[in-house]
């Protein structure tokens, strides 16, 4: 995929500020593939600055680098001066400029040329697109553009850790998009660079607050539906139920899994109220495919099996537009179970 690297090295190579954004709300593999493009620019001295849109799960907090983000929504004039200022951007795990969401008008009006190396379906067009869908993440993607950049000597544990983060939370600890040879080769490199992946393990998924585990119970034991008819489930938390957890961003990550590991359900969904819209999650199993479900109504996208979406309605009009598309999938949701 990397095969025509050379223009991109060039620019690499010429660039004196470097900027690197991911996508908002970002998870284990946003986070991993930014920071270890960050460790590995900053090996080179490059003058680089890794963008989140909005503050990142606390659980990820512990990942090299960190604190060395720049959240947008917190910091939105040094942000805007960054992205203007800059002569390089990295886009990394998202396929669509609006992914920033605040950074946005930002990104757009940036006369810096910019980069996408990706995984989900249908990109935008950038001024260098690396879009690869049939991958584990955008962390193994970013462990072979240092290959091809021939940057091996830059590589070390801290990056390595990133990528690790990304390729196991974007596989679900290697349950999904992870039938792939090349994914476990990339992981023995990552060993043979020092990481401890059971520690990582632990690390990510071992440091529940007591509110999130409690959440967690409470999504599956009270407001877990489902529609055996369809092969559906669904999980729904109002803002108030949020709140009564002291909900933190990053707590509701995996619950909608869950949803999907009941036998016979191939298609799961989470509904969030939020102040002004209402934040959907969808998983499915096989063919099913939930991308094009948050595509085509609910304003989102992402992958055939975990995709999301975002609509300006209430929590009652998104439930009510989710389980009148149902009986038109009648079919599709029986055969993928
Ligand atoms: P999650 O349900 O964990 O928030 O997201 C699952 C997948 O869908 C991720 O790959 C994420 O990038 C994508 N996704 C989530 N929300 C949105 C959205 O509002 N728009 C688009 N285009 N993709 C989304
Ligand atoms: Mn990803």
């Amino acid at each position: 995929m990397f095969s025509d690297i050379s223009p991109v090295k060039e620019l690499i190579d010429k660039a004196e500020k470097i900027v690197i954004i991911i996508h908002t709300n970002p998870d284990g593999d946003a986070l991993g593939a930014g920071l270890a493009v960050y460790h590995f620019l900053k090996q080179q001295n490059k003058e680089t600055i890794l963008i989140s849109p909005n503050q990142f799960p606390l659980f990820l907090s512990w990942m090299p680098g960190s604190e060395d983000i720049l959240v947008y929504e917190r910091h939105i004039n040094k942000a805007k001066q960054c992205i203007e200022e800059s002569d390089l951007i990295f886009c990394l795990d998202f396929n669509a400029v609006n992914r920033v969401d605040k950074a946005t008008e930002s990104l757009k009006n940036a006369k810096a040329k910019k980069i996408l190396i990706d995984h989900h379906l249908y990109p935008d067009a950038f001024d260098y697109s690396f879009s690869e869908t049939n991958t584990s993440s955008t962390s193994e993607l970013i462990f072979e553009f240092f290959l091809a950049l021939n940057g091996k000597q830059y590589l070390n544990k801290a990056i390595a850790e990133c990528l690790y983060v990304g390729i196991v939370t974007d596989t679900g600890s290697f349950s999904y998009a992870c039938n792939y040879e090349k994914t476990y080769l990339i992981i023995a490199e990552l060993y043979k660079l020092g990481i401890n992946g059971e520690q990582i393990h632990r690390k990510v998924y071992d440091t529940y607050s007591e509110n999130r585990m409690r959440l967690l119970g409470f999504s599956l034991s009270e407001k877990l539906k489902v529609l055996p008819q369809f092969h559906a489930a669904y999980i729904v938390l109002t803002k108030e139920e949020l709140k009564r957890f002291n909900y933190q961003i990053g707590d509701t990550e995996g619950v909608v899994n869950f949803a999907l590991a009941i036998d016979g359900i191939s298609l799961a969904a989470l509904f969030m109220e939020r102040s002004d819209h209402t934040k959907v999650s969808f998983r499915s199993k096989g063919n099913f495919s939930v991308d094009q479900v948050a595509r085509d109504h609910f304003e989102g996208g992402g992958h055939r099996n975990a995709a999301g979406g975002n609509l300006k309605v209430s929590l009652e009009d998104a439930i009510k537009i989710f389980e009148e598309l149902l009986p038109g999938y009648f079919n599709e949701l029986a055969a993928n179970v």
